[in-house]
């Protein structure tokens, strides 16, 4: 006999039929996922999802951001970390320190280097080639997640080649797959405020949908806890989910919380724990496609990460070793976390930790070596 627990809302009764029948759910039911305040509610069926999927594992990797500049011609309102060139306190890597800067993350025989940086008015598309073939020549074995979507179409204008001809420049030059940043919220109204310089929702999409053609895996994201209402955090979603059903390109979602100190929507208050730990419970729940959320404790705080594995998460990223974009930002979280301490939060959350690569296939180490098991 199946238990059936008492929501405090009855409105999620229909929404958890439609979870154990393992149907999709609708527009109408994400926007009383938002809404609701039955969190347990919410989160006891996002958890359901999770375990059916992923049983017990907490998944995590040992990576390292790399961020070559933080020059850029876009102003978004929603950012701390670009500058514009003249800016004292801007900077731009030469090839040999984003290659240093590589090798100091070598120390825990990282599997990832996650690569993201502004619109650089004057760094071509051959010098990030040469990056990316530098570092493969020094770290063969590691996987190289590099530049959003906004980064790629930027690229692409300014190479005056297509989409599809700078995704295999950079494939061919060590690109393996792509993080799912710069998606921020599609809907229009609130990314003209927001995100007015960046490419629109539709040509992010173009995007990912071009890059998983030719065979390159992304993540995805949305930006939360600006400006946008539940029905634009629906409608996000629900595009993210119409274009894996035909791409399956997607191999994970992260709900990024809107940080607003140093950026000029800074009257913008924070988002809560409860919101934080909603984002992840809706997402789990509408992303019926997409097979790994991810609650990225650069943002969230590694305590409400933890929390979150237990909500519908089921990966809690990484080492990272140097953030900047966030922390420029106003985060107030560390900068990186060892493998030991991402195993001990897992743990403590009753989750058995799985050290995965960028594609969530099992990585066996030894101290300083790595094997992925394929
Ligand atoms: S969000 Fe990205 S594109 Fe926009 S200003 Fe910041 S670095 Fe530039």
């Amino acid at each position: 006999m199946q238990l059936v627990p008492l929501f405090e809302d009855r409105r999620l009764a229909p929404i958890l039929e439609k979870v154990q029948q393992g149907e999709r759910l609708s527009f109408g039911d994400g926007v009383t996922l938002f809404r609701t305040p039955d969190i347990l509610g919410a989160g006891y069926m996002a958890n359901l999802v999770r375990e059916r999927l992923h049983g017990n594992a907490t998944y995590f990797n040992v990576n390292r951001h790399i961020n070559p500049t933080d020059v850029c011609v876009a102003s978004c309102r929603l950012c701390a970390f670009g500058k514009k060139a003249k800016d004292p306190k801007a900077y731009t890597m030469s090839l040999e320190q984003v290659w240093e800067t590589a090798g100091r993350g070598w120390t825990e025989a990282v599997t990832e280097f996650h690569i993201v940086g502004g619109l650089h008015p004057e760094l071509t598309l051959d010098w990030y080639c040469e990056m990316l073939r530098g570092l493969k020549a020094r770290f063969p074995e590691v996987h190289l997640k590099a530049f959003t979507m906004v980064e790629i179409a930027y690229l692409a204008q300014r190479s005056r080649l297509t989409i599809v001809d700078t995704l295999l420049r950079l494939r061919d030059a060590g690109m393996d797959s792509l993080p799912g940043g710069g998606a921020e919220i599609f809907i229009e109204r609130v990314r003209r405020i927001i995100c007015d310089h960046k490419i629109d929702g539709r040509q992010w999409l173009d995007v990912a949908r071009t890059a998983h053609q030719i065979g390159l895996k992304s993540n995805c994201t949305m930006l939360y806890g600006h400006l946008e209402t539940d029905e634009d955090r629906v409608d996000h979603l629900l595009k993210l989910r119409a274009l894996q059903d035909e791409t399956q390109g997607f191999v994970a979602y992260i709900p990024l919380a809107f940080h607003p100190d140093n950026t000029p929507l800074r009257h913008i208050p924070k988002t809560t724990g409860f919101d934080d730990i909603r984002n992840i419970a809706v997402a789990r729940l509408l992303l019926d496609n997409i097979p790994h959320i991810k609650a990225y404790w650069i943002m969230m705080t590694p305590k409400i990460a933890q929390i979150a594995q237990r909500f519908g998460a089921d990966d809690i990223d990484g080492t990272v070793v140097e953030e900047k974009i966030y922390h420029d930002a106003g985060a107030t979280t560390s900068q990186s976390l060892r493998r030991e301490e991402l195993f001990r939060l897992i743990q403590q959350a009753g989750r058995e930790p799985v050290e995965r690569d960028t594609l969530y296939r099992p990585v066996e180490r030894t101290q300083t070596t790595f094997t992925v098991l394929v």
